[in-house]
């Protein structure tokens, strides 16, 4: 089933895939995209949410539920794709208003139970090249003020079940190192949070280790063909059907390549370059943002590098090897 989807995020239920009823909260000028979306998935015996969202949209979580027919205590679980501040804003709340169970990866469970670590671990895990701005007024629009801690741990192959339907856990790494998705057999409908990014974002995409997130790139098109995925769901863009997934996938991949030629290009012409000096020169040339997700990914590149043997850091900074 296909429904109809607005490009912009206006709020409440936008439309359903599968069993996933689409719910579309604005991030308006937050971020430079349009919205989250979370997933309200009603089977015959349970019911789940995929992400909690952004804060300072929490009335629009319950006026969805409302929209569904459904009332706070009704859900049971909320599935988390991965830590990042805009799919966990709303996790101690829905504990607190529904007492649902929350399931995610193992591997962030520490940073979803404490939101500043979770902040510092990866907004502010560049302190000397980033100022430290203020953690409060950044993210308790989009965090709240508490966390939740993860109830279960799910991983690969994990299945959800909700009675009559039932979705199967995908690790999707790379943009998170824990991060999973959802995957619906009987629809042949996937779940996807953050791992493919549009060209147009002003932000360098954002991944932790360029390998890992190419493997899920790979990993995702070889679902899509293998299963016979029909429709693919992302946290911040439309609804696709299969071939635009498959090609936006390979784009994504091959966008990794060339970001990794410009970082090592930069570094053969800059010797010697520092981490920010390298950050500003890459976004410019790409015509990105100068801001702290690139710091993330331009870190997991050189990581890359040094493993392979190419770049090496001295105290006068980076050098082609
Ligand atoms: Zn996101």
């Amino acid at each position: 089933m296909v429904g109809s989807i607005r490009e912009e995020g206006n709020g409440g239920v936008h439309g359903q895939w599968g069993p996933f009823h689409m719910v579309d909260l604005p991030l308006g000028a937050m971020d430079n995209k349009t919205s989250v979306r979370l997933w309200v998935v009603r089977g015959s015996t349970k019911t789940a949410i995929i992400d909690s969202g952004v804060h300072a949209r929490y009335a629009q979580v319950l006026e969805a539920f409302d929209a569904l027919g459904m009332a706070p205590h009704d859900l049971d679980y909320l599935l988390l794709t991965h830590e990042h501040m805009d799919h966990v804003g709303n996790n101690a709340q829905l504990v607190r208003d529904t007492g649902c169970a929350v399931l995610a990866h193992p591997l962030r469970a520490d940073r979803i139970a404490d939101n500043v670590l979770n902040a510092e671990t990866i907004v502010h895990a560049f302190p000397d090249v980033e100022p430290y701005f203020d953690i409060q007024p950044e993210y308790l629009d989009w965090m709240g003020p508490d966390a939740a801690a993860v109830d279960r741990f799910i991983t690969e192959g994990d299945t959800i079940d909700l009675g009559d339907t039932k979705i199967e856990v995908v690790e999707t790494p790379g943009h998170s190192m824990a991060e999973i998705g959802f995957y619906h057999g009987d629809s042949n409908t996937l779940v996807l949070g953050d791992p493919l990014m549009p060209a147009y974002d002003l932000v360098l995409n954002l991944y932790e280790d360029p390998r890992t997130m190419q493997a899920t790139h790979r990993k995702i098109i070889d679902m899509i063909r293998d299963r016979a995925i029909e429709t693919v769901l992302t946290a911040h863009h439309r609804p696709l059907p299969a071939d635009e997934a498959i090609t936006w996938a390979q784009e994504c991949h091959d966008r990794i390549d060339k970001i990794a030629e410009t970082i090592l290009k930069t570094i053969e012409s800059h010797p010697g370059i520092e981490f920010g000096p390298l950050r500003d020169i890459v976004c410019d040339k790409w015509e990105k943002l100068k801001e702290w997700r690139a710091l993330v990914t331009i870190n997991g590149h050189l990581l890359d590098f040094e493993e392979k043997g190419v770049v090496r850091k001295s105290e006068k900074g980076w050098k082609r090897v």
